[in-house]
């Protein structure tokens, strides 16, 4: 083990961040108050002035956004069978069905014509991922969705700073969610936030975001809807307001760690790599394809032969219908090819925007060492 270990991802605080949470926690408002408007706003002006409302985390954003479209028992969803399982849960949880359909093998992002292929009469929505940052097709996504009249329920946990031809994903569609988890391209330590396309869901989101209560103009309480309780902190969205102004230093910073990862990786036996994209993808995530097949060892060994070199690899995702709970909705082994060949054969390296292009050739300069031995 060397002592300088390189993470596969970590979050970077500035100092005046930190001073102002100190500040937060000296203020005695330590639930939602002030830091939370303030970090809407900025957010929304970030999102070129889309509503937008902020939550304790993504997950409860887009089970929050399902509620939203009415979507609940007897409804279908359509969604990736490669994404982190927290996108169909929600879909389980409001007691609707997630239809999985397979992803493109170098973009990770849900193939629209299958998607489309999967509509049937329950079908109420698409939730697509922007697998890694990278913009699924929107043109080709929003056409399928006006004319199917489905609502559409973007997981853009890994997206924010990517742009579509242009325009900020989050800053145009239907719903869009966010994730400020600290793995995510920026934090709220946790947290998450939805973009909406006008005001006319905002009552029904503030109920459903906090207990079910409004007030009318005397300030009388009432409850009429059983809401949860997804508000932010003051705290976090402290945090939040001191990362808003980094996006997108952070997100040209992943992608000239990319850049170089594209120039070193020129591996003997090769990587199947992500496609490129252009300066709209946010690289949330830099993870080729091992070429197991190639190789005498595993995907555990490779890992575990990183570490031991001091860096760190991650795994995202598994695919999902092969879950047990999603087995039990009759999914098995060859539904859904490319989502199972990413599952067993991805591996995320290490990109965040403290790293060096130094710390990419490391990583590069391991990965070699590991093929040239284990190399069939
Ligand atoms: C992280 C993540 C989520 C959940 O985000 P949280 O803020 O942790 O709830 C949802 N979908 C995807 C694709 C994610 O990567």
């Amino acid at each position: 083990m060397t002592t300088n270990y390189l993470p596969f991802t970590r979050p970077t605080l500035d100092e005046e961040t930190i001073q102002g949470v100190v500040e937060v926690l000296r203020s005695g408002w330590l639930a939602s108050g002030p830091n939370v408007q303030k970090f809407e706003k900025g957010l929304s002006d970030y999102l070129g002035g889309r509503p937008v409302r902020s939550l304790t985390s993504a997950t409860g954003g887009l089970e929050v956004a399902l509620q939203l479209c009415g979507i609940g028992p007897g409804d279908e969803v359509i969604t990736p069978a490669m994404s982190f399982t927290a996108t169909p849960n929600v879909i389980m949880r409001v007691g609707a069905k997630p239809v999985f359909v397979d992803v493109d093998l170098d973009s990770r992002n849900m193939n629209l014509p299958q998607a489309e292929a999967a509509i049937t009469p329950k079908t109420k929505a698409l939730m697509p991922v922007h697998f890694s940052g990278l913009p699924v097709d929107m043109d080709a996504l929003y056409d399928l969705a006006k004319r199917h009249n489905l609502r559409v329920i973007e997981d853009a946990a890994h997206a924010i700073g990517s742009a579509w031809k242009g325009k900020k994903i989050g800053s145009f569609g239907d719903i869009v969610s966010f994730s400020f988890h600290p793995n995510k391209n920026m934090t709220t330590i946790e947290g998450g936030a939805l973009s909406f396309a006008d005001d006319s869901e905002l009552a029904l989101f503030d109920k459903l975001r906090f207990h079910g209560i409004s007030r009318d103009a005397e300030g009388n309480m009432d409850v009429s809807v059983a809401g949860g309780k997804y508000n932010l902190s003051d705290v976090a969205a402290r945090v939040g307001v001191g990362q808003l102004p980094h996006i997108d230093g952070f997100n040209v910073q992943r992608r000239k760690l990319v850049a170089r990862y594209f120039e070193q990786m020129d591996t003997d036996p090769a990587f199947l790599l992500p496609a490129r994209g252009d300066e709209g993808h946010s690289w949330h995530m830099f993870a080729p394809l091992l070429p197991l097949d190639k190789l005498k060892i595993g995907r555990k060994e490779f890992i575990q032969k990183m570490h031991e070199r001091g860096i760190g690899v991650g795994i995202h995702y598994p695919a999902l219908h092969l879950f047990s709970l999603y087995r039990g909705l009759g999914h098995q082994e060859g539904d859904f090819p490319n989502a199972e060949r990413i599952g067993r054969e991805t591996v995320t390296l290490p990109l965040f925007p403290a790293m060096t292009e130094a710390d990419v050739d490391r990583v590069c300069g391991a990965i070699k060492e590991i093929f040239q031995e284990a190399k069939r």
